[in-house]
């Protein structure tokens, strides 16, 4: 087992923790550990709510969530050597749950405070606990199905640089401005924009707290650093190539996934755990332009679950309330994919909350399967027929 360089304590918030942690990303968050080109060391990471959430049948600690807590992340990790330009090498030799701490929970969030993809059709908080028994995962809130994880971080990344961060906060600041999408102008949040209450930034104290608190970009989006990508295939060994922009990289990791659909549909939408992850880092000097990156990009682990049998179910863009005609649009298609997929398994006895917690967290793969033909986008979503203790085909 390597040495852990990051190590948490399940009953302290991540601000109390013998090395804090942060949940806001800024150039300026020391790092808390250091390492060399060729370490390999490993990393406890706190569920991405840092503990709010109860192993209990009561879904208040879901409705109630703090959001302005996420997500909270082990790091920074200063990797010696690493200067912008370069490309940070990152193989992800193991993750697993931490001793004592083996279940996960799947939420979906009221409305009012998160929403997700179908809030529209489902607006109030639901939660589903799972047990972990090994590779294995079951749920006493969704009876009849049993799986074996896709483990990985939901989130990883380097820091931004001050240029970078202030890119991000002048594009999505734009966007608030602009106001809702075609689809849905009432929405209230577009992005998350920089707040201060409940940020967490390791070391930092005092004035220069204030100063970064307040320019710090939220962990909620995906960005040219990875960030909160809730990709699934992100798994154990594999590979990531990331860009560096600040000097050390500054590597910071959380929101480890023992599953999750593609699309993790529910927002709170995998199995969401605390565990740890065993890293090994390398660099590859001024990568960024010899391989033209402008995100990270991976090579997928070799060890996966084995799902070989789908029943696939097909969505166009064309609103479910409406009827309207969206252009290409797979954002809708795949809300509809998604949707035919519930409304299939509420035969087979699943409510329409443990269909949508399921579609959310198990190894479901979401495609764009045409994206051309005029006017309708088509995405699909394939369930693996096997995590079903039944036959769920139509007979
Ligand atoms: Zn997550």
């Amino acid at each position: 087992m390597p040495e852990t360089l990051f190590k948490i304590d399940l009953t302290k918030p991540m601000a109390d923790q013998e090395l804090p942690g942060h949940n806001r990303w800024h150039p300026d968050i020391p790092a808390v550990v250091s390492v060399k080109p060729g370490d390999v060391f490993r990393i406890e990471c706190k569920d991405w709510t840092d503990g709010q959430i109860s192993n209990n049948d009561d879904p208040s600690d879901i409705e109630n969530v703090d959001l302005n807590i996420v997500h909270v992340l082990s790091g920074p990790i200063r990797v010696e050597g690493a200067q912008p330009g370069d490309i940070l090498v990152v193989d992800l030799l193991d993750i697993g749950a931490l001793r004592g701490d083996e279940w996960g929970f799947t939420g979906i969030f009221s409305r009012e405070n998160g929403g997700g993809f179908l809030t529209d059709h489902f607006p109030q908080a639901a939660k589903a606990c799972w047990d972990l028994e090994g590779i294995y995962t079951s749920s006493r809130h969704i009876p009849g199905v049993r799986f074996a994880g896709i483990t990985h971080p939901g989130l990883i990344g380097c820091a931004p640089s001050m240029e970078l961060l202030q890119t991000w906060n002048k594009r999505e600041r734009a966007l608030v401005a602009k106001g809702g999408p075609p689809w849905k102008p009432e929405i209230p949040d577009l992005a998350k924009l920089p707040e201060p209450n409940q940020a967490v930034l390791g070391t930092l104290s005092g004035s220069e707290f204030d100063r970064v608190a307040a320019e710090a970009a939220r962990t909620v989006p995906p960005r040219e650093h990875g960030g909160n990508c809730d990709i699934k295939n992100l798994s154990k060994g594999s590979k990531i190539y990331f860009p560096v922009y600040v000097d050390g990289a500054n590597l910071s990791m959380g929101d480890i996934h023992f599953s999750q659909g593609d699309g993790e549909i529910t927002f709170c939408g995998a199995i969401e755990m605390s565990g740890y992850i065993d890293l090994h880092v390398d660099i590859i000097k001024g990568g960024v332009e010899k391989y033209n990156m402008v995100n990270p990009i991976f090579k997928p682990g070799p060890v996966e679950p084995q799902y070989s049998e789908y029943l696939i179910f097909e969505g166009i863009s064309v609103d479910e309330f409406s009827g309207e005609q969206y252009y290409l649009d797979p954002h809708v298609s795949y809300r509809r994919a998604c949707l035919n997929a519930i409304n299939y398994l509420k035969t087979f006895g699943f409510t329409g909350e443990q269909a949508y917690l399921l579609l959310s967290c198990a190894p479901v793969e979401g495609r764009i399967s045409g994206i051309v033909d005029i006017p309708n986008a088509c995405c699909t979503l394939a369930l693996p027929t096997a995590i079903f203790d039944k036959n769920i085909l139509p007979t």
